[in-house]
């Protein structure tokens, strides 16, 4: 009898911790939502090793667990994202996922060849003067079909004046008397030059953004991100 009831016991134990646990709506440990205090504590090199380790975790396969529901009502009433990432439209490198960030936790600027305009420098300093991020990452990746457009000279509707941003990385990239296509050396290189450029005009363009980089409350930061490896090369 008494085997019995130490059975029964154990059986109660075991339903209790199994009802503890699956009653439990957010995992213990699920990564939890940016705050005002976690942004306040973090330096403009700490958000660029949380890119990098985000990053690691993307191509590793070891993405952090979140719970959408809970961080979404966790940023609900206020967002303290550590970073802002201006990157390509292409559907292939997406911040959020090539750096395993959740809600509320970086903001995203994308355009096709990740070039900046009045508008982005304008969401720049939004999201680094006004919101508080430490860092600003622009994000080339290879295989580029706006730097191949720019590089072979597509001219077409809208996108031509966007293009046009991107000329000055080919023309210095490019030999001046090169008539074939370029080749996938040299839109690499149009890519990385494009980037670089990029990241100078960021503060040439913008005093605010200058100012806090001077001060050291935000760094600045160039990365191509490899499609075929999933690895990003940041360019310090
Ligand atoms: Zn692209």
């Amino acid at each position: 009898m008494k085997t019995l009831w130490n059975l029964a016991s154990s059986a109660t134990l075991l339903v209790a911790l199994v009802i503890s646990t699956g009653c439990s709506s957010i995992p213990d440990h699920a990564a939890p939502a940016q705050s005002k205090e976690s942004q306040a504590a973090i330096t403009p090199t700490a958000a660029l090793d949380r890119l990098k380790e985000g990053n690691w975790r993307f191509r590793s396969g070891h993405l952090l667990t979140r719970h959408y529901e809970s961080q979404r009502k966790e940023t609900a009433g206020g967002q303290h994202p550590f970073a802002i990432v201006l990157g390509c439209i292409d559907s292939r490198c997406a911040p959020e996922q090539v750096f395993d960030q959740g809600i509320g936790d970086i903001f995203s600027a994308r355009i096709a060849g990740n070039v900046v305009n009045e508008d982005l420098l304008g969401s720049m300093e939004f999201a680094c003067k006004v919101a508080g991020a430490k860092l600003i990452t622009v994000l080339g990746h290879s295989k580029c079909g706006a730097v191949q457009g720019a590089a072979n000279h597509v001219e077409m509707g809208n996108l031509t004046a966007l293009l046009a941003r991107i000329r000055p990385a080919v023309d210095a990239t490019l030999p001046k008397d090169q008539t074939g296509k370029a080749t996938p050396d040299q839109l690499a290189m149009i890519t990385q030059a494009n980037v670089e450029r990029v990241v100078r005009e960021i503060t040439e363009r913008s005093p605010i953004l200058a100012e806090l980089q001077k001060s050291g409350k935000l760094k600045i930061v160039g990365g191509i991100y490899d499609l075929e490896s999933g690895a990003v090369k940041f360019l310090e």
